[in-house]
């Protein structure tokens, strides 16, 4: 096992770090400018256009695309930097949903597709969003009781159903649109993916969600499908490989996930130790007294373990095993050490820490957002779980 990071690699990522603090930072007193998105969209235009002049634009896309050609255990090191701030991603256009659609448009898009979606959106001249949940009793945790349909019509296919917490999709040019096209496949199969340009009559943005956390730009959407008409070309890979599509996107998208998660927790922990070494209680500063080290070593501790549980699983699934168990293990452990690192941060920092003066209240909330989306804990355990019976019963069953 080699844990060294390569020289270039380590350059790149502290490059992202400076421009990150540089750049990036100083934007999060305007996050809530525009009442919709957020950050005013000319302000993020500004930043992306600096990071493509830095080099530093898309990580994840091939050179062709615009991008660095950075691969899973590459991006690493260098989505935390970006996730120093919950703008960081965005500026670099590795932010979620695009970077996981484009990571399904790269492996399975025709040319055609290539060129009227990838292109663009890798570009970042457009916004792109995923509709797989359904609200019940359709498609949630439990992907098989997907209830959208697809249904051939001549050439044409035509789409009703309802989704939401369709990321993005308020600003997004197209949809990628999960549907069951054979009623009568078992509950894992029959479904197929769909790329629709937005403005496609019959598709219909009912709102916004209103949340807990940031506005996050293009919102998170609730969407009703009436006819919607798409000709054949709308068909991503296959008809019928829609759940296996799926997870070739979700698999990665987790570990990245967690990535840019473990940057917000670092940046918790730098500010809550800065602060413990700079204020005084009861004759020392606040990192003498040992129930606040014991804090920030359980933080650094717990941070560590989720930094080598990704990179063991992005090796992992650069080998071409699909590493449930391993993707679950580490979704489940860094959603929640991210909790736990931010609330710690809280705590050591006292009223400060509640005050809007530092982001941690902001992270705060946004953070239980990660425990649910892609997976809950409880999905994700289930998973892992499964597996440690399987192996029981694969293994000798003397003690
Ligand atoms: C901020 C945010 C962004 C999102 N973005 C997108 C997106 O872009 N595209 C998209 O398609 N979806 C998106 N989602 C949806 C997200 O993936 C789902 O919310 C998630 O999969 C859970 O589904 P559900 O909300 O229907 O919960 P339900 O299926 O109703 O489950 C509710 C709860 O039940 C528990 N539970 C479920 N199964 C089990 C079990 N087997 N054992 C024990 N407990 C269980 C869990 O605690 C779970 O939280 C987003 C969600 C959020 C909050």
């Amino acid at each position: 096992m080699d844990f060294k990071i390569a020289p270039e690699l380590q350059t790149l990522t502290q490059r992202v770090r400076t421009f990150i603090d540089q750049e990036v930072i100083p934007l999060e007193a305007h996050a809530y400018d525009d009442p919709v998105e957020g950050l005013p969209l000319p302000l993020l235009q500004e930043v992306r256009d600096k990071a493509k002049q830095a080099g530093l634009w898309c990580p994840t896309m091939p050179p062709e695309l615009g991008g660095l050609g950075l691969s899973l255990q590459e991006i690493v090191p260098v989505f935390e930097a970006a996730g120093r701030s919950l703008l960081g991603p965005l500026a670099l256009n590795c932010s979620a949903p695009d970077e996981g659609n484009m990571h399904l448009l790269n492996m399975f898009a025709n040319a055609d597709q290539r060129e009227k979606y990838l292109k663009p959106l890798a570009n970042g001249d457009i916004f792109s969003a995923f509709a797989m949940t359904e609200p019940a009793p359709g498609a949630g945790s439990d992907p098989s009781m997907l209830k959208t349909t697809a249904v051939l019509e001549g050439d044409h296919w035509v789409i009703n159903g309802h989704k939401w917490w369709t990321t993005g999709a308020g600003l997004a040019s197209f949809l990628i649109i999960m549907a069951r096209t054979d009623p009568d496949s078992a509950a894992r199969g029959g479904a197929t993916l769909f790329l629709a340009p937005i403005d496609s009559p019959g598709i219909e943005i009912i709102r916004r969600i209103s949340h807990m956390g940031e506005p996050d730009l293009g919102g998170h959407c609730e969407i009703k499908f009436h006819n919607v008409r798409l000709g054949p070309e709308a068909v991503l890979g296959e008809v019928g490989r829609g759940f296996a599509l799926v997870q070739a996107r979700l698999g990665p998208a987790r570990l990245t996930h967690c990535m840019r998660w473990t940057g917000i927790a670092q940046r918790a922990l730098e500010i809550a130790t800065a602060y413990a070494t700079q204020r005084e209680a009861f004759g020392s500063s606040l990192s003498g007294h040992q129930a606040i080290q014991w804090m920030l070593a359980d933080s650094a501790t717990e941070l560590h373990a989720g930094r080598l549980m990704i990179q063991q699983a992005a090796w992992l699934l650069e080998q071409g095993d699909q590493a449930r168990q391993e993707a679950s293990m580490t979704k489940v452990f860094v959603a929640e050490t991210v909790h736990r690192v931010i609330d710690r941060a809280i705590q050591i920092c006292g009223g400060l820490g509640i005050s809007d003066d530092l982001p941690l209240s902001k992270w705060y909330q946004a953070a239980r957002a990660f425990r649910i989306y892609d997976g809950a804990s409880e999905v994700h355990r289930m998973v892992v779980a499964r597996g440690v019976i399987k192996a029981y019963g694969h293994a000798s069953t003397t003690h």
